[in-house]
């Protein structure tokens, strides 16, 4: 596969900035390839690596319905000739959203699991049990890529990037991508990580589970209702960004992260001639289940 590695650095120009002595790089993972873009290429590329050293031919993952990583591991699992298991959270609906017809269309078989089962049971024995009898044996990548393997890939990040920040940014989900940046930085940078939802303590005892360091700190959602919750306002936000920046955002993720931070800047929290690094992580394929338009 063809992965434009490393990723540019584009720097953000605007007088709203200049005014506030504050310089903001991004690290375009977004344009990595045009499928599976942003981090979900950086947390599967050791797991895949290691599913086929291993000799797999079945990956197993799970995700929600519009689970930019379900979408991503599918194409991969397809362009390796690899058969890949999706185990969905939620019910099965008659018509498939553009993200699972995508994940369909490379062949992905689904299994889904409610709410309740995802939430606690979906590494359950039993269940996995019950996987390997419909599908045979399989490579297990969890929600995410969120192991060893997929922070290793993220923590690559850093070793691309010749700018002295002080901050990084960066969207939040599981945690994975935070967690392999943190192992990465330097002791005088720090980590902001925005989660765009309410209840962060998961994330956060993720990130314990990787990392000693304390430079870092998660931020929930403060201005919107929580996961996949979007308004006017933050549609508007992501449109005004790409007419003055010409850069591409989600309304998951990375609209979220630069609507906080640039009210963080607005409220001027940094200092002035502060570096901050944001990871632009992707995750544009979401917007197709909004019929979302720039225009
Ligand atoms: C998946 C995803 C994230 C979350 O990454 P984690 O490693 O799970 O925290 C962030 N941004 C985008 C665009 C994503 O698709």
């Amino acid at each position: 596969m063809n992965l434009n590695i490393p990723s540019p650095i584009t720097k953000l120009n605007s007088i709203f900035l200049k005014k506030k002595s504050v310089e903001i790089y991004v690290k375009r993972d977004d344009l990595i390839h045009e499928i599976i873009s942003g981090n979900k290429s950086r947390k599967l590329k050791y797991n895949f690596m290691d599913a086929q050293t291993k000799d797999y031919t079945n990956i197993l993952s799970y995700g929600g319905p519009y689970s930019n990583h379900l979408h991503a591991l599918s194409y991969m699992s397809k362009k390796l000739n690899l058969k890949s298991i999706g185990v969905v959270r939620g019910q099965k609906y008659d018509k498939l959203n553009p993200t699972l017809s995508f994940c369909q269309i490379n062949n992905m078989s689904f299994y889904y699991l409610n709410r309740e089962d995802y939430r606690h049971k979906k590494y359950d024995p039993l269940n996995l049990q019950l996987f390997r009898k419909k599908y045979g044996e399989f490579y297990l990548i969890p929600e995410g890529g969120n192991n060893l393997l997929g922070l290793n890939g993220c923590s690559e990040i850093l070793s691309e990037v010749d700018v002295n920040f002080d901050f990084f940014c960066c969207a939040v989900g599981t945690s994975c991508t935070a967690s392999g940046i943190i192992r990465a930085l330097k002791k005088n940078q720090f980590l902001i990580g925005f989660c765009p939802f309410l209840k962060i303590l998961e994330q956060e005892n993720n990130i314990k589970k990787w990392t000693k360091s304390d430079n870092w700190k998660l931020v929930p959602d403060l201005f919107f209702k929580g996961f996949g919750q979007i308004d006017q306002e933050l549609t508007l936000f992501v449109k005004k960004f790409y007419w003055n920046y010409n850069i591409k955002l989600d309304l998951i993720y990375m609209g979220k992260l630069f609507y906080h931070l640039f009210n963080y800047i607005q409220r001027d929290f940094f200092k002035k001639n502060t570096k901050i690094l944001v990871l632009h992580s992707g995750g544009l394929q979401g917007l197709h289940g909004f019929n979302f338009d720039f225009k």
